[in-house]
């Protein structure tokens, strides 16, 4: 029985407590609170049974969080607001000594580009308060990186390639829309691609890597290399590995119209002046662009997310590949939401759900591989995310 505080009503927030709500034995009280209130008080009356209490906070504003964690006195903070609010909310989560989890690193608002450092610095901090904070439990990051785990503690005796294979084959039907937060996804995808290898960072063009991977039950699919924030905490914590890479899918029509985005301005993050107002151009193309929650309803289609390893056991080479593959259309007839902010709330509620039964709970900062991956694992398939192995199969890359 405990009191878990979610802040962020947008598609993982709703997820994330719409199934928090459906383990009344875990997760007695259930605050969900945003800068909008009225978009917790409708998520809320969806899940029903009033089950989620609501509450209006800006998470850029320390003293209300404070005020607001003091008042509902949460066992777990739960943040899927943006990562613009990940460090405000663990300075309210140290001042309360309250436990933390998120689904997203710290990214600063001026300057695309995301990093654990900011994050990592309250390692003491958080010690010395005897709280925890899960960084990353989403999808990816989160399951990704505890598939990763779960292959290093039973598979191999060393991981030495990685390649994490993040494939959406549904069609929402717009002409162009971004699957979670524009903003934040489009920073995310049109900076320069980034791998590790033989303990270096390699950087390319964006989307100079391409090359087509078939994903189970859906068949090839152009795949691009991009930087995902995972790959800088799992080569820390694996430090085996020769090679880590990531690989996300895009469709021509999406290339296209983020080219024309780019070439315009319209991603741009620098302020610029518009009928005397100061306007962010990502931020305006945002408000015009359909918002993720709502492209749900005429989804169609699977992500299939996995890792794709090549290492040793017992002095012979391997492979292991491990994957979800999540029906967008499921996850809207359970949730009201597609396949993307389904497979990132899921992991979080099962963060919240490891940390709340004392699996995962360790005073200081960790991202979600240095866990115990097996009871997570076992949750996955109980709660909506269940996966496949393949071992020994040819891995394409
Ligand atoms: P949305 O934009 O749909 O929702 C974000 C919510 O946060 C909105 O309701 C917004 O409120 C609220 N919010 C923003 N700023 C503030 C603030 N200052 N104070 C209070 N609330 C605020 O995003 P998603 O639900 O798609 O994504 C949520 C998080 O999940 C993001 O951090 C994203 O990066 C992460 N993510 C992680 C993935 C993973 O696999 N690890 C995958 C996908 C997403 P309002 O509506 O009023 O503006």
């Amino acid at each position: 029985m405990a009191r878990v505080l979610v802040i962020g009503a947008g598609g993982v927030g709703t997820v994330v407590v719409h199934k928090m709500a459906g383990l009344p034995g875990v997760f007695s009280d259930i605050m969900l609170a945003s800068r909008t209130k009225s978009k917790c008080d409708a998520i809320a009356r969806k899940v029903g049974g009033d089950r989620i209490k609501t509450a209006k906070v800006d998470a850029d504003n320390v003293p209300q969080l404070v005020a607001l964690i003091r008042t509902f006195k949460p066992d777990l903070v739960v943040n899927v607001a943006l990562p613009y609010q990940d460090l405000t909310i663990m300075d309210a989560c140290l001042e309360t000594e309250t436990s933390y989890l998120d689904t997203a690193n710290y990214e600063p608002r001026d300057e695309a580009k995301f990093e654990y450092k900011w994050q990592w610095a309250y390692q003491e901090r958080f010690r010395e308060a005897g709280i925890t904070a899960i960084l990353g439990c989403g999808f990816d990051p989160g399951v990704t990186s505890v598939f990763t785990a779960y292959a290093a503690k039973h598979h191999f005796d060393e991981i030495h390639y990685l390649d994490i294979v993040d494939c959406n084959a549904g069609d929402h039907g717009k002409a162009f829309a971004t699957n979670f937060n524009p903003e934040i996804n489009i920073r995310e995808v049109t900076q320069k691609g980034k791998y590790f290898e033989n303990g270096k960072w390699v950087e390319t063009e964006p989307h100079e890597i391409h090359k087509p991977l078939n994903y189970p039950e859906i068949g090839p699919k152009e795949s691009y290399l991009i930087y995902h924030e995972e790959l800088e905490s799992l080569v820390k914590n694996f430090p085996t590995l020769k090679r880590a890479r990531f690989w996300m899918t895009f469709g021509q029509e999406y290339l296209t119209h983020l080219r024309v985005i780019q070439n315009i301005g319209m991603a741009g993050i620098e302020p610029v002046m518009y009928e005397g107002h100061e306007i962010v151009p990502i931020q305006f193309l945002k408000a015009v662009l359909p918002n993720p929650g709502d492209l749900g309803e005429n989804y169609k289609g699977w992500t299939s997310i996995g890792c794709r390893i090549r290492g040793v056991r017992e002095g012979k080479e391997k492979t292991y590949y491990v994957y979800n593959n999540c029906s967008h259309e499921a996850a809207y007839a359970e949730t009201g939401t597609q396949a993307v902010s389904y497979t990132t709330g899921v992991p979080a509620m099962i963060g919240a759900m490891m940390y709340l039964k004392g699996l995962w709970k360790k005073p200081g900062v960790f991202n979600v591989e240095e866990f115990d991956p097996d009871p997570f694992m076992e949750a996955l398939n109980q709660h909506g995310l269940p996966w496949h192995e393949i071992h020994n199969a040819d891995l394409e890359l």
